[in-house]
């Protein structure tokens, strides 16, 4: 099936992109060919020079498996075309030095994922490429630190771990009338909840190791827009080496179509959590985009199909007393992923946002007492109280 675009999101997850074998196999087999055979010099020549799309060489994504795992991306962000890519951060990398080369400049908003304050932090200013952050109280200077030389405007939404969520239609205008480009990572929302496309992004970027891929058994990245803005990126993925493995291509294609079921059952979920969570004397602020108020309500009511799986919450605790109640959890997980099946608690001083210095943290709204939690897809009655035991046992 190509065109697919006419069906709701649960038909599309199952069905966009799949090729059928001559085996008659029901879904796109697992082709981990490194190369591909062609009849004729011609027939090659076709392919090497573009006229054809076809398989050629898997590390160059040319690969059946790759191709139809991509089609599927495209399809649920509703964009031109998606790269499948090792990681979430392959993706990035690729992305950002494709469009901004030496001497450009990125402005990234809010809080990110913390190796992309790495890579934007550290790395990129090694090949001449600069990023002004921005904290999430401070989006509305983004017009100020705009340059002639900005390329790239970052942002997730909803942000990790506050929850914050960003205006893309906004931030996305802005952006294109200073000659940026501007790229949403879309890991916590999924494409269930929002399609950053739709609403003015020009790019898309998912770790897919999340919810795409949602078991805890991959690790792989999406990149989702226009063919005219993936070609150069392409070309980097390609000399970098940074292609899908066709196995894991495959399991991704597997996961992507269970995605709406599993992410609206974790929306859910999310929202009773978020509800107890809301209303316990141990907690002093819970954050939740289905539970967001005044103008952060209108940006989710804008742009968002459903809350999420991910939450946070700020205890009335010191440090130690919060990890004492993280460790006492029975069916969360202490682990620094999200999206899973099974659900996850982070303390973020320990993980995401540990080598951060604790006045900037402060800044961030990001305290020693939050916990962040991913919801999974167990019975949301269980997960409530667990966290009730876990909460009320000192
Ligand atoms: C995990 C994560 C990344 C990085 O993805 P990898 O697949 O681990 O490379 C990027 N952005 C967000 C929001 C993430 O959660």
């Amino acid at each position: 099936m190509t065109e697919t675009t006419a069906y709701g999101l649960s038909t599309r997850s199952v069905h966009a992109g799949e090729r059928r074998d001559a085996e008659g196999a029901v879904h796109t087999p697992l082709y981990n060919h490194s190369t591909f055979a062609f009849d004729s010099t011609a027939d090659l020549l076709d392919v090497v020079e573009g006229r054809k799309t076809g398989n050629l060489y898997t590390r160059y994504g040319l690969n059946p498996t790759i191709r139809a795992t991509e089609a599927k991306l495209a399809d649920l962000e509703g964009g031109e075309q998606a790269l499948a890519f090792s990681s979430g951060m392959a993706a990035e990398a690729a992305t950002f030095l494709a469009h901004c080369r030496t001497g450009g400049h990125i402005v990234c908003i809010g809080e990110v994922y913390g190796g992309t304050f790495e890579l934007l932090g550290d790395n990129l200013p090694q090949v001449g490429i600069t990023t002004t952050f921005l904290r999430a109280d401070e989006v509305g200077r983004l017009p100020q630190v705009l340059t002639g030389r900005t390329r790239v405007v970052f942002f997730e939404t909803p942000a990790n771990p506050t929850l914050t969520v960003f205006d893309i239609a906004a931030i996305s205008a802005q952006a294109r009338a200073a000659g940026a480009l501007t790229v949403v990572d879309n890991t916590f929302a999924t494409p269930v909840n929002q399609n950053p496309l739709q609403h003015g992004a020009d790019l898309v970027v998912h770790s897919a190791t999340k919810y795409l891929g949602g078991h805890s058994d991959l690790t792989a990245g999406a990149l989702i827009g226009p063919a005219e803005l993936l070609a150069p990126v392409a070309m980097w993925r390609k000399n970098l080496g940074q292609v899908i493995a066709p196995e894991t291509a495959f399991l991704l294609a597997r996961s992507l179509r269970s995605l709406p079921v599993r992410v609206r059952a974790q929306n859910d979920a999310a929202a009773a959590v978020a509800a107890f969570l809301h209303t316990h004397p141990r907690v002093a602020r819970s954050h939740y985009p289905g539970l967001a108020t005044g103008e952060q309500k209108r940006i989710v009511d804008a742009q968002m199909r459903g809350g999420g799986g991910m939450l946070s919450a700020v205890l009335n605790a010191d440090a130690d007393q919060t990890a004492a109640v993280v460790d006492r959890l029975l069916l969360f997980a202490i682990a620094p992923s999200l999206g899973g099946v099974e659900s996850l608690v982070t303390q973020p001083i320990t993980t995401t946002h540990h080598g951060m210095d604790p006045a900037e943290r402060a800044k961030r709204g990001i305290a020693d007492s939050m916990i962040r939690l991913s919801v999974g897809l167990e019975d949301a009655d269980d997960l409530i109280a667990d966290l009730a035991q876990a909460l009320d046992a000192d």
